[in-house]
């Protein structure tokens, strides 16, 4: 039997009623039969069903022992953390998501838990990073947001060698794409929020484990600090992975198509997208993934913010938003809004240039979409500068 039907299928049909959708266990608590004696649930921090069945989904979807479903992705990233303590340090990918260099920077830093940034794509770098303290390394493949390849297979052989964890954020690829724990990881963790979600209407995360021990010190870790998804959201989450498969390969050929008119056009200067021919991580995203995604980023020949802001905000398909992975199609300067808080030198050096804009491919008709940033970028080479207002700042990193 092939995943997409699998998938379907082990979602259970409800056994009391035979409702086809799973059902959604508003409760805050189980009434017991006698003290410890109930029906597998006693208050609902700990476990509830409708999560239940989200987190057996998601263990299954990548190829894991253990799913745990938590209120954000920035929780799940969280619960990993704790699973260190002071002293240890964290290997992590250079170009990181915004949001997970703030956790690891103002709130783990103080408590004696340090990170080392490195270009994650050069195995011999990462393998030179290496310290005894060295517990963790923290990898994204493709990266938010210049699409960089990390040989998930390479780098899970120095952590295996070395005997710390690899845990591989997969919320970019999906794991209708790249399965981390296939290729050696001991753990993934996704934003639902984004392709799991797909619908741009939920905040969530999961952490999938490999290894049955790992898996349940994340469980504890879960209700011993509480950030559970509660059961409305965890039902919307498995009502989008039940289309996972079927989005994906939308987003991707969109994403492909778009990459390739971007490439010829005057305005644009250079293009990631792991698809492309010409993209250094390509022969590694066609070995380890099924397909290359559905982002892409590129910068323009003006390389300055005022020609971004020009950009993004005469698009009208592609809405302006933090954000990916949803059915509408987003647009975004990470310069001024997902990476606000990295410091412009790191940021720069990360390939995150002024100019760079991320496209988030939604499901709307390809043609349609080409138009829409046609019609914007031919609008760039009659641009003026001055013309242009400056982003509002805003001190999130999303
Ligand atoms: C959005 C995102 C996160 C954080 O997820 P939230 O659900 O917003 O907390 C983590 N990693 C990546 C790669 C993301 O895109």
């Amino acid at each position: 039997m092939q995943a997409t039907t699998q998938l379907i299928h082990s979602i259970p049909v409800d056994p009391l009623t035979g409702a086809i959708s799973v059902p959604i266990y508003q409760t805050s608590t189980f009434v017991q039969d006698a003290p410890g004696v109930n029906k597998g649930y006693d208050y609902a921090r700990s476990g509830n069903p409708t999560r239940a069945t989200l987190e057996s989904l998601v263990a299954q979807l990548e190829g894991g022992s253990t799913g745990v479903a938590f209120a954000s992705g920035l929780a799940a990233i969280d619960a990993v953390i704790k699973l260190l303590q002071s002293g240890d340090e964290i290997i992590a990918v250079d170009d990181i998501y915004g949001g997970a260099f703030r956790l690891f920077e103002q709130v783990y830093r103080k408590f004696g838990i340090t990170v080392n940034y490195v270009d994650t794509t050069n195995l011999e770098t990462v393998f030179n990073a290496l310290t005894p303290k060295t517990k963790l390394i923290w990898i994204e493949t493709p990266t938010n947001p210049t699409l960089k390849i990390t040989d998930i297979q390479g780098i899970a052989k120095i952590a295996k060698a070395h005997g710390c964890l690899l845990c591989v954020d997969n919320t970019f690829a999906s794991p209708a794409l790249q399965k981390p724990l296939s290729l050696g990881a001991d753990l993934v963790i996704h934003s639902g929020t984004k392709y799991l979600g797909g619908h741009s209407d939920l905040i969530a995360g999961v952490v999938v484990a490999a290894d049955p021990e790992l898996g349940q010190k994340i469980k504890f870790l879960q209700n011993a600090s509480g950030a559970i998804l509660g059961p409305f959201d965890s039902w919307l989450l498995i009502r989008g992975i039940e289309t996972l498969h079927l989005r994906i390969r939308q987003h991707c050929a969109s994403a492909q198509a778009i990459a390739a008119f971007l490439e010829h056009h005057p305005a644009v200067d250079k293009v990631f997208y792991p698809g492309l021919a010409t993209h250094p991580g390509h022969s590694i995203a066609a070995k380890q993934a099924k397909g290359f995604g559905g982002i892409v980023s590129f910068t323009l020949k003006n390389d300055t913010q005022a020609a971004a802001t020009a950009f993004v905000t005469s698009t009208g398909l592609f809405k302006l938003a933090e954000s990916l992975g949803g059915i509408k199609s987003l647009v975004s300067h990470p310069a001024t809004m997902t990476h606000k808080s990295i410091p412009e030198e790191k940021r720069k050096s990360a390939g995150v240039s002024d100019s760079l804009i991320r496209l988030s491919a939604g499901l709307e008709d390809t043609e349609d979409l080409l138009d829409d940033l046609r019609q914007a970028l031919d609008g760039l080479v009659k641009f003026n500068n001055s013309a242009v207002p400056a982003i509002a700042e805003t001190e999130k990193a999303y």
